[in-house]
């Protein structure tokens, strides 16, 4: 293939056991997934249908341990916050799917930060505008190796905290999703064809804040590869 400009490398993401990787194709997130976060953004989630909004593929940081990915602090924002989610992989087409069906498409599991310009996301929701510039920019979507379903079963409850520097700031368990990873799928799939490559932010427990350049990210999920950053100055 020809192209008019050089192309650059497809967004993947390492997969453990394996050295093979990931390729990236979409990047769908949920918002106000866990009752108490939707709270503390001020909505009530329970009575909702869940609501999607996207990033693009080259917004992930793949993060290996013992490496410590390096996220520059972004810019035109003041107020940059960290949501740890669970991040579903997907590995099979599908649309219109029930539920029930929706596990056969889920490659497998990872932990991930959706990175927020929480200012942009907030003035842009008060103007009744798109998120887009809260969510979708440069380095947004650090996350760590993919495990295959395979191997984990299905994610459908354990621990999932967030420490920054040392200090517990997220912390709530996956059964607490207000809708749970085949009911979210099967909503999206409704409005999109899932494709193998897309992956599914699932929403933040309570807990989201600020962080600021030197800070050290450290999220965990039970039973997967934990996910450690730093927030680095933009020009390094
Ligand atoms: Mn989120």
């Amino acid at each position: 293939m020809q192209y008019v400009i050089p192309a650059w490398e497809l967004p993947s993401i390492p997969v453990i056991g394996t050295s093979e990787r990931f390729p990236v194709r979409h990047i769908y997130c949920v918002g106000r997934n866990y009752a108490e976060h939707a709270k503390e953004m001020g909505g009530d989630a329970t009575k909702e249908p869940p609501f999607f909004f996207m990033k693009p593929a080259d917004s992930i940081v793949p993060v290996v341990p013992p490496d410590v990915g390096r996220v520059p602090y972004p810019m035109a924002t003041k107020n940059f916050h960290h949501e740890l989610e669970l991040v579903v992989a997907i590995g099979r087409s599908g649309v219109r799917f029930s539920p029930a069906d929706a596990q056969a498409l889920v490659y497998g599991y990872a932990v991930g930060l959706d990175m927020t310009r929480r200012d942009l996301q907030a003035d842009m929701r008060e103007k009744k505008r798109p998120w887009d510039i809260g969510k979708s920019f440069a380095n947004a979507a650090p996350i760590a190796p993919i495990h295959p379903a395979s191997a984990t079963g299905t994610l459908s409850r354990g621990e999932i905290v967030l420490e920054v520097n040392g200090q517990p700031r997220q912390r709530g368990d996956l059964a607490d999703m207000v809708w749970d990873v085949p009911d979210m799928l099967a909503f999206l799939s409704q409005l999109y064809r899932l494709e193998p490559g897309d992956l599914i932010f699932t929403g933040t427990p309570a807990g989201v804040g600020p962080v600021v350049v030197g800070d050290r990210l450290n999220g965990r999920i039970a039973g997967l590869t934990s996910l450690a950053i730093e927030i680095v100055s933009a020009e390094s």
